[in-house]
């Protein structure tokens, strides 16, 4: 399709390339056999990802699929589940951020949540500055086609159109979806939403664009699009609203840049994060609203390793 003008520029130095998120769980992998098996076979299956997960987002749910879209004012129904069992090829397998099957069981399944040394989220506290021109977001527009209860968080089906260029290659953007509180936290301070926007290029790498909201005005966005809501796990609500993509993401104020992972299983590595510093802002019912149906839906903070997080100005 036609390439838009760039929007917000995406600033940063060349870097290494970013290995596929499957390169990745390869190159990564930490467990022994017979459990590599298992958990290779695990990860590299596993098309029901949710979350930040990008296998999912691939081939987005219809709207007219069999669950029956349920429609909801936005915190006016009871929360959805917080666990919920996704398909995996013939298997089936459960996660949630409560109780059994929460955070700290996932590495029984999926050995890159417990072994994996590039994980997300992560503290931002950056160890490298750079001024220059690197990524960028070209689309200015998303059309939103559906949105999505999956039982871990409410996701956002677009059209798939080329919204980001990291390094000169072009990715798609695939879904967005929320978390409360926010996974990533920065200088230690956690705010109290992030939005997620997975994108993935045409050989696989999967980047994802990270915006922080705070508590202040009211998102028009967020109040034209969360009108109604999919209250139940699995429900999928059909949406034809356009939206600009600067009242998405905001103006450019630099972001923090770092190689992650997926923060749901199976948290498959080489994943490009931007966590945009330029704040959003959402009203507190809003932000309330959303954390009613969601739950806290947050992993818990990764080490960073020997990673180095850039910020990009
Ligand atoms: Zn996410």
């Amino acid at each position: 399709m036609r390439q838009l003008p760039p929007l917000a520029p995406l600033r940063g130095q060349p870097r290494p390339p970013v290995a596929s998120a499957r390169e990745g769980a390869r190159a990564a992998w930490p467990c022994a056999s017979p459990a590599l098996v298992r958990c290779l076979t695990a990860a590299l299956v596993a098309v029901s990802l949710v979350g930040c997960g990008a296998a999912s987002l691939s081939s987005p749910p219809s709207p007219s699929s069999p669950s029956a879209p349920g429609k909801a004012a936005l915190g006016s129904r009871p929360a959805a589940p917080r666990s919920a069992v996704a398909g995996v090829g013939h298997r089936s397998f459960l996660w949630s951020y409560h109780g059994r099957y929460d955070p700290a069981h996932w590495g029984e399944r999926y050995c890159l949540c417990r072994g994996g040394r590039r994980q997300s989220p992560v503290d931002l506290r950056a160890d490298r500055h750079v001024v220059g021109r690197g990524d960028e977001v070209v689309a200015r527009t998303l059309h939103v086609r559906h949105v999505l209860n999956n039982g871990h968080t409410v996701q956002i089906g677009v059209d798939h159109v080329e919204t980001l260029f990291v390094r000169g290659r072009a990715y798609r953007l695939l879904q967005l979806h929320f978390h409360t509180p926010a996974e990533h936290t920065t200088g230690g301070v956690r705010a109290p939403m992030e939005l997620h926007l997975v994108h993935r290029s045409a050989q696989g790498d999967v980047a994802v664009v990270s915006v922080l909201f705070q508590v202040g005005p009211e998102s028009p966005w967020l109040a034209r699009l969360w009108r109604d809501l999919p209250s139940k796990s699995g429900q999928v609500v059909a949406e034809d609203v356009t939206l600009p993509v600067r009242e998405v993401v905001g103006a450019w104020r630099g972001a923090w840049v770092y190689e992650g992972s997926l923060t749901t299983p199976p948290c498959t590595e080489g994943v490009h994060w931007l966590v945009l510093k330029g704040r959003q802002t959402a009203s507190a019912a809003q932000i309330a609203g959303i954390h009613k149906l969601l739950g806290d839906n947050a992993r818990p903070l990764q080490s960073r390793g020997a990673r180095h997080i850039t910020d990009e100005r």
